[in-house]
């Protein structure tokens, strides 16, 4: 039991005082502002609401040097510009009846006010109908400029040394290229959604993405996602209960994807996260994809405002919805019906169980991809004593994913894919320092990288290119593939490429655990290692479970998952009813 201490004692206890302003805002701005692209994600709402029909983003260092969003939308008149920096100030809002029904993005009047609170803010700002602009400069929440300027109409604001003024914050931002992956997502997140206005973002004087405005859903996943995949899409379009609409696109069972990065919702043109949503895609995909492979899903649900509660976060990325259940059986029946009717039949219904393969074997009983389970604390209690394992008697394999192994103590499952991640993961990890195991491939290969799988690779070159990868950039997003780690040579190279990078991006939003290097060998591993699924001979088992006896740490696979679940003898014994 985790023993509960009190902060302080009676002695050292100060009495209760409302905290000094400047602390109260540094506080509330945290909520807001939590890194560069929470700044870029307020500052664009800020300019849609205003009707801006072309929006154009430059971040230098990642957002940390600046963030610059330029619009030609309503502007500030002059009376107000001072006051646009206030806390709960908005010009969105003027009732508590307004809050019912919500139509802006913005409404709580807390973002300028926010990111003032922690950086250099400078705004430029001109109506359409008045002659002169103004410029506020609002430094650490102090104002410390107001004055005219001359300025094209719509509204310019800069924000610069993001944090300077909270160190603890700096300390959690990432390299400069992860900061402007998540810069990049929330661009092209509003960018789907807005497809009738223009995106553009510059990051360090390189164009990183625009998309035309043209009003085409299409012609904006091609910029996201890249031409090929976003003609593949299959259109999704429904009308459900209570007023509500859903439409957007899904890809067909042939193209899937490492991780969820590329599952999107909107809802009333708001990128939101919800976690029932997606499971809601997951059902909809049930039996369709390999196990742990996940869809592209961009899903614009349009309904009343009173349907929708936004004021739920104070980043307004979780919502409420009035008839949950509706809109999830509205999202999976869409979703199915688009896959059924339009998807090609045989691709979900033909598994391949040659042996030689062990990559990305459609399996017919995958489960419904969700949120990953934690690892079931109930075995824990039954583990012997030791952390190592004993000798163990193979006895055949279950569901072609786990090994029945008999010990001197009880019964044994070992899940061969985790088991495996481990065994390679020790050999890996054992062998650094030693020449680089790499496999040069005949014809470097050009592998055409997403933004965020871009930035892990720049994250992570050195121990990518440690550890076997010979790496080159050639040029925009895209990398030349020269040499392969001499475990991973084999099947499809550009996407086992890309599906470590995925999972090394996805690893940055959550906190660090291990090293640097010990992830991307873990993630190398996770490639390599036998999948569920998999049939394996007898032999091939006993020599898995042999090498898992001779590692330091045979019970957890690298990423801290349970590799065997122990049934001890005793516990069968009582089962059975044979005991004392
Ligand atoms: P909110 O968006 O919740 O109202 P903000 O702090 O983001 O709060 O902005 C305060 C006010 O400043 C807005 O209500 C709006 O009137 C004005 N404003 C901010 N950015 C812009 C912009 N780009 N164009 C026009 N008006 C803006
Ligand atoms: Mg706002």
């Amino acid at each position: 039991m985790v023993q509960f201490r009190p902060m302080v004692d009676a002695e050292s206890r100060k009495p209760i005082q409302i905290l000094p302003p400047e602390v109260a805002s540094k506080i509330a701005a945290g909520e807001v502002v939590e890194r560069p692209a929470s700044v870029v994600k307020e500052l664009v709402e800020n300019a849609l609401d205003a009707g801006a029909t072309d929006i154009r983003v430059e971040i230098r260092q990642g957002g940390r040097r600046l963030i610059q969003v330029a619009d030609n939308g309503c502007g500030i008149p002059a009376e107000e510009v001072e006051l646009a920096f206030a806390r709960h100030a908005t010009s969105k809002l003027r009732d508590v009846r307004d809050l019912e029904e919500i139509a802006s993005l913005g409404f709580r009047g807390e973002a300028l006010a926010s990111i003032a609170a922690v950086a250099r803010v400078t705004l430029l700002t001109r109506p359409p109908d008045e002659p002169v602009a103004r410029r506020v400069r609002v430094e650490g929440g102090r104002l410390v400029e107001n004055r005219p300027a001359a300025a094209p109409a719509g509204t310019l604001v800069t924000v610069e040394h993001l944090f300077y003024n909270v160190p603890a914050r700096q300390k959690f931002l990432r390299q400069p290229p992860t900061e402007a992956a998540y810069i990049h997502e929330v661009v092209t997140r509003y960018a789907l959604a807005y497809p009738e206005r223009r995106f553009e973002l510059v990051s360090d004087g390189r164009p990183l993405f625009l998309s035309p405005g043209s009003g085409q859903l299409r012609d904006v996943l091609a910029a996201v996602l890249g031409v090929e995949t976003a003609e593949a899409l299959l259109p999704v379009e429904a009308e459900g209960e209570h007023g509500a609409r859903l439409w957007g696109f899904v890809s067909p069972p042939s193209l899937h994807r490492a991780s969820r990065a590329d599952i999107a919702f909107f809802v009333n043109r708001r990128w939101i996260q919800d976690r029932s949503l997606s499971a809601a895609v997951g059902q909809a995909y049930h039996t369709f994809l390999p196990i742990g492979r996940y869809p592209v899903a961009i899903l614009l649900l349009e309904m009343p405002p009173s349907e929708v509660d936004v004021n739920v976060h104070p980043t307004k990325r979780e919502v409420r919805f009035r008839h949950g259940q509706a809109v999830f059986a509205l999202v999976q029946a869409a979703v199915r019906k688009a896959l059924t009717t339009q998807a090609p039949v045989a691709a979900h219904l033909a598994p391949d169980w040659s042996p030689p393969r062990w990559q990305g074997t459609p399996t017919p009983a995958a489960p419904t991809p969700g949120p990953p389970s934690p690892v079931a604390p109930s075995t824990a209690a039954l583990w012997p004593e030791a952390t190592s394992m004993p000798p163990l008697r193979v006895v055949g394999q279950v569901a072609l994913t786990y090994i029945v192994a008999e010990g001197p103590d009880g019964l044994y499952l070992i899940d061969q894919h985790a088991a495996h991640e481990r065994v390679l993961y020790e050999d890996l990890m054992a062998d650094r320092g030693t020449a680089p195991p790499t496999q040069a491939l005949l014809e470097p290969l050009p592998v055409r990288l997403t933004p965020r799988q871009a930035a892990a690779l720049e994250e992570h070159l050195e121990h990518l290119r440690k550890h076997g990868f010979g790496l080159e950039p050639f040029g925009g997003d895209t990398w030349l593939l020269r040499g392969v780690p001499q475990v991973l040579n084999r099947g499809d190279l550009a996407r086992a490429l890309a599906d470590i990078l995925d999972e090394l991006a996805e690893g940055a939003a959550r906190p660090l655990e291990g090293s640097q290097e010990a992830r991307v060998v873990a993630s190398i591993c996770k490639q390599v290692a036998v999948k569920g699924g998999q049939p394996l001979s007898l032999e091939e088992m006993r020599e898995l479970v042999r090498r898992l006896e001779r590692t330091r740490s045979p019970r957890t696979c690298p990423h801290g998952r349970p590799t065997m679940i122990f049934i001890q003898a005793a516990l069968l014994a009582r089962q059975f009813g044979r005991e004392g």
